[in-house]
């Protein structure tokens, strides 16, 4: 789908569950730029046993975020990688003000900025639902729900045939409650300070998987104009 080729950096924002993950991977095919998304990135260094990996694990396993510095560092190395030169779907990231100051200072750098940010708005109790259901591809990290959203085959990627499996941190619901907490306290300022900037378009989380996309599409297409 051929939507232009204006350089955009889309921030997508929304608790743990909201469904940032799901609507990145829409928006990555429809815009043609990629995901990037710091937690994936992190458990991919876990699983791969690097340096980064054995860093962030600490702080991943008590559902803590990992250092800004390590943080910020990964993110630039990820947008600096030929794929995402026309810009990125960042997921995940930033999650405090540190971060989107260095973001800002990052994208300056590169002559961009922000050109979009998302906030997906869904009820605790709905949240909690979509956490405990949510299963994950080890191969290509796609997300998936048992109920609301499952594979064609139990068990079984639709995108490329991996293992499903459910993540640790998902099974555990006082490190789900901790999640939600630290997002409250540490990203709901970072919302704050895209909607001074007038960059901030807030969607309903809280209807199909192909509505909530259309609502975001349209906001991105719609930013585009002003
Ligand atoms: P996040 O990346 O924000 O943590 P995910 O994209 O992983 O969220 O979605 C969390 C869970 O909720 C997954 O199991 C996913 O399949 C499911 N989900 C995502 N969007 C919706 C929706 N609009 N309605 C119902 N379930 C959804
Ligand atoms: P969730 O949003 O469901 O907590 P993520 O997949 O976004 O999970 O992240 C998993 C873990 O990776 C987080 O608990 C945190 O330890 C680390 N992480 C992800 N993104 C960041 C970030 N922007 N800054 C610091 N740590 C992060
Ligand atoms: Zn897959």
């Amino acid at each position: 789908m051929g939507a232009g080729n204006k350089r955009r950096y889309i921030l997508l924002f929304g608790a743990q569950g909201s469904g940032k993950g799901t609507q990145a991977r829409l928006l990555q095919d429809y815009f043609d730029i990629p995901q990037v998304a710091t937690g994936d990135l992190f458990r991919y260094n876990l699983k791969n046993q690097t340096e980064l990996g054995k860093l962030a694990k600490s702080y991943m396993e008590r559902g803590e975020l990992v250092p800004d510095e390590v943080t910020n560092a990964m993110v630039r190395e990820r947008l600096s990688q030929p794929d995402a030169q026309e810009g990125a779907i960042l997921d995940g990231y930033p999650r405090n003000l540190a971060q989107a100051q260095a973001l800002d200072e990052m994208l300056a750098e590169w002559g961009g900025e922000v050109t979009q940010a998302i906030y997906i708005e869904v009820s605790e109790e709905e949240l909690l639902r979509r956490l405990t259901g949510r299963r994950v591809c080890r191969e290509c990290q796609a997300t998936y729900h048992v109920v609301f959203n499952p594979p064609k085959q139990e068990g079984v990627c639709d995108r490329c045939g991996g293992e499903l499996y459910q993540r640790d941190d998902d099974k555990d619901e006082a490190a789900i409650r901790r999640r939600l907490e630290i997002y409250m306290k540490e990203t709901l300022p970072v919302i704050e300070y895209y909607r001074q900037r007038g960059l901030l378009t807030t969607v309903n989380g809280e209807q199909s998987i192909g509505d909530v996309n259309r609502e975001i599409v349209a906001a991105v297409l719609n930013s585009d104009e002003q």
